[in-house]
């Protein structure tokens, strides 16, 4: 028997998980033995004879479950981002293992009250960031279910075994579903439109798929594809969308609405035991949003004023196409009108946007303008599949030091592959915490399709934003200066994490960087400053569209999610139709982004009752844009000052205190609507 390199400490650098040693027979005999060394620790905690101090609970507590988190981390990470058969297999087998785990861990007694006994104001020694460990974590507890009586206890670790069933289950049959859902087409005729890089992507992948030849255009994550925009053929765009729309709607073995509809009372019946009327209503307790009303009167306040714009831009569309506009004709010809009105050719631009360069000179240029970070690529250290990079992380340090020092690991997984999950997102590999002394691993996936040999990767504008975005996420990962990893980093409230995120976005478009990144690919030219005017008056063109396509699948995840203790629904379909139009939503004019049959977020991912927050951190997201504008933009002094007060802190305060204390008043919503187009 070799010895599972899981179980022991990894030697690399930063704590790097020797990939290359890795295989996926390691990971149940780690899973299991993790949970079985957590059991043994938290009963030494839950059993200790001395008093109860800070030290023997709190800490003890937060620093138990190490291996666990470990394995956790490593496995979450390559499921997602290489979720082979056998992967997924093992995720569905250990899921509800662990959910009895977690609930084995929330619902002991013994434990809460022992954790509940100590009173973390009297003693002295300990700051303001123990003691939000401390509240933190009984507050876990107590939505947990460590206040219910035995019966409600034993139903609701049922239904989270179960939860954790469905939710694994979800995500393996989309990632299947989207994969045998791409369209195949046998000439390249039917696919004019389509740059000759596309082209031969389309003609590799097809190969790939074991198709004698022809072209396969896979699937993203969202309803509208990208490949709408240029596919000339009204006929080809009708195919690719409906492939992209029926995912996971069909019955049978990639069936996903069984599991969606299983998942959503089940949930409604959980937050019923706990003492909430709704999931919804539950989940609101853990975020920076004050109530359900508050969510609902942003939405409700946007809702008119964007599904309003998209008919006015539907208008112009149609007068030009001279024919009515389906959803599939809809980005082809918001694209024309972006060529032919503001002179912005979405397709021409690619050839100024080359994955590396943009890397470089763009995303980490930023970070090393506002934060004084800089990357060494380390091709010494493996990733875990072929195209993953890895680079070092280096801080400049202080005036009384010279020269940078070593902070973390940055894991760069960008392109598509056929096990990967779709969509774009930032994980961890290990969080920064002072207590435990280790430093942050974070990772950034992306699906740009893999260029055909010896091409470059040429992204699309959205392509560049998701870049700065999820980037966005790895710098408050790696900026972290938290004690405890469980206050480290992202691990803030669900509407409050995509904040920091979407402020990184703004440097995508800053002279000082776009300058520097944006050149073509083969003159090495700078891009033009008339061509980046023209972006920018484009800007508001389609923001009608985009904001009812995202509202779509806000409001669905809060129908679904509003159901009340019993409920159950029995045509999804009818329910989905139903309830967008209710909310004043027309699916025939605008799709929503993601619908029930392939909606990750909410049935395959943490954003159950939380997709709403891409606007409500949307609202922190433009008035810090302002402040930055407003006070000398793109400075070091300005980025010390958002590490200082935000990025590094985490949870380790209230989130809502670090934006007052970064921002010096509450931020106002007006900046939000001014820029998404909704004002009056
Ligand atoms: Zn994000």
């Amino acid at each position: 028997m070799t010895t599972n390199p899981l179980l022991t400490p990894s030697t690399l650098p930063y704590g790097l998980p020797d990939f290359p040693a890795i295989s996926d027979e390691h990971f149940l005999p780690a899973f299991r033995a993790g949970m079985a060394e957590h059991r043994t620790e938290l009963k030494a905690i839950a059993t200790d004879p001395a008093d109860a101090t800070f030290e023997n609970t709190f800490r003890a507590f937060e620093r138990s479950g190490a291996l666990l988190r470990w394995v956790q981390m490593v496995f979450s990470n390559l499921v997602a981002a290489d979720g082979t058969d056998a992967r997924q297999a093992i995720d569905e087998e250990v899921s509800p293992e662990l959910a009895a785990h977690a609930d084995s861990i929330y619902l002991d007694g013994a434990l809460y009250q022992r954790l509940a006994g100590v009173d973390v104001t009297a003693d002295p020694r300990l700051d303001a960031e123990d003691r939000r460990l401390a509240e933190e974590t009984l507050k876990t507890f107590r939505l947990l279910g460590a206040d219910l009586d035995p019966d409600s206890q034993r139903r609701l670790a049922v239904l989270n075994e179960r939860l954790a069933v469905l939710t694994a289950q979800y995500g393996r049959r989309m990632v299947a579903e989207n994969t045998n859902s791409a369209v195949w087409f046998a000439t390249a005729g039917e696919l004019a439109g389509l740059s000759e890089q596309d082209l031969a992507s389309a003609a590799a992948a097809a190969h790939a798929a074991g198709h004698p030849g022809g072209f396969l255009l896979t699937l993203s994550m969202f309803t509208s594809q990208p490949w709408l925009a240029v596919l000339e053929d009204r006929d080809s765009r009708r195919r690719v969308h409906e492939a992209a729309w029926r995912r996971g709607s069909t019955k049978g073995e990639h069936y996903t609405l069984d599991l969606a509809a299983e998942q959503a009372s089940l949930r409604a019946e959980k937050a019923g035991l706990l003492g909430y009327t709704s999931w919804a209503e539950y989940a609101l307790v853990d975020r920076t949003a004050p109530d359900l009303a508050a969510v609902r009167e942003l939405l409700d306040r946007v809702v008119p004023a964007a599904t309003a714009n998209a008919r006015r831009e539907r208008d112009t569309v149609e007068s030009l196409a001279g024919h009515p506009i389906e959803p599939w004709d809809w980005p082809f010809y918001a694209a024309r009108v972006e060529r032919e009105q503001y002179h912005v050719d979405a397709t021409a631009l690619r050839s100024y946007f080359e994955l590396d360069r943009v890397l470089q000179d763009g995303v980490f240029a930023a970070a090393g303008a506002l934060y004084g970070l800089s990357f060494r690529e380390r091709p010494d250290l493996n990733g875990y599949a072929p195209g993953v990079r890895i680079w070092e992380v280096l801080v400049e340090q202080g005036a009384e030091a010279s020269g940078s020092a070593g902070l973390g690991l940055f894991v760069g997984d960008f392109f598509t592959r056929p096990t990967k999950s779709g969509g774009a997102w930032m994980n961890s590999f290990r969080e920064a915490s002072a207590d435990l002394s280790e430093r942050p691993v974070v990772s950034n996936n992306l699906n740009i399709p893999q260029p055909a040999d010896g091409e470059p990767a040429l992204l699309t504008v959205d392509q560049v934003n998701t870049l700065f975005h999820e980037f966005g996420h790895a710098l408050h990962g790696l900026l972290s200066s938290a004690r405890y990893a469980s206050l480290s980093g992202t691990a803030v409230p669900r509407d409050f994490v995509e904040f920091p995120s979407q402020v990184n976005e703004m440097w995508m478009y800053w002279p000082q960087i776009v300058t520097r990144y944006a050149r073509h690919v083969e003159s090495g030219e700078v891009i033009d400053q008339e061509l980046l005017e023209a972006i920018e008056a484009s800007s508001l063109w389609g923001e009608g569209h985009r904001t009812t396509e995202y509202l779509g699948a806000a409001l669905l995840d809060l129908a679904w999610h509003s159901l009340a203790p019993g409920s159950t629904v029995s045509d999804p379909l009818a329910f989905e139709a139903e309830h967008l139009m209710a909310a004043g939503l027309d699916p025939e004019l605008v799709p929503p982004r993601y619908r029930s049959s392939y909606f990750k977020h909410i049935f395959a991912g943490g954003y159950a009752a939380g997709y709403y927050s891409y606007l409500w951190s949307e609202m922190l997201d433009a008035d810090t844009v302002e402040w930055f504008r407003a006070n000398g933009g793109m400075t070091r002094q300005n980025g010390e000052r958002f590490r200082a007060e935000l990025l590094s802190r985490g949870n380790t305060r209230d989130p809502m205190e670090s934006y007052r204390a970064f921002r010096g008043q509450d931020a106002d919503p007006e900046h939000l609507l001014r820029r998404r187009g909704l004002l009056g």
